[in-house]
């Protein structure tokens, strides 16, 4: 009885060269590397969103408000990222609200008299990556 021979260009071909101790072969190797790629990719997907970040339950120093939007500013960042992979039709959506929040926490954190990271952030967001371009005057009636 003949044992079954992995054909080259499979990953089974790859593991039976290895298994004796050869170099694989050129058909091989891109078998094996193609077979990496893929659980890699797979690796990088989340099937949900990751871990949300803990609620400001009772806000110390910080005013409730400040907290809620700074928390919801963060929420907004993960759902980014999440969605960037899972669903990028959903990212220009998320980035627009979070620019939004972003311009009430700097509202929350004046009112509030904190010399908040609201208004740096909303500037390091209309740099960046997620930048959507200026955000559109309101609309005068
Ligand atoms: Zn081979």
């Amino acid at each position: 009885m003949v044992a079954q021979v992995a054909v080259c260009g499979t990953r089974s071909g790859y593991n039976r060269h290895r298994r004796l101790g050869e170099e694989a072969c050129g058909p091989c190797r891109a078998a094996n590397s193609r077979r990496v790629r893929e659980q890699r990719a797979e690796a990088r997907r989340p099937e949900v969103p990751p871990a949300l970040v803990p609620h400001p339950g009772a806000a110390g120093a910080v005013p409730d408000r400040v907290a809620e939007l700074r928390w919801q500013v963060e929420q907004l960042r993960e759902g980014m990222v999440w969605a960037v992979v899972n669903d990028p039709g959903k990212v220009a959506a998320m980035a627009r609200e979070r620019r939004e929040t972003l311009g009430e926490l700097e509202q929350a954190e004046h009112a509030a008299g904190i010399d908040g990271a609201g208004s740096d952030e909303l500037g390091r967001m209309l740099e960046g990556p997620w930048s959507l371009g200026p955000p559109s005057p309101p609309s005068s009636s």
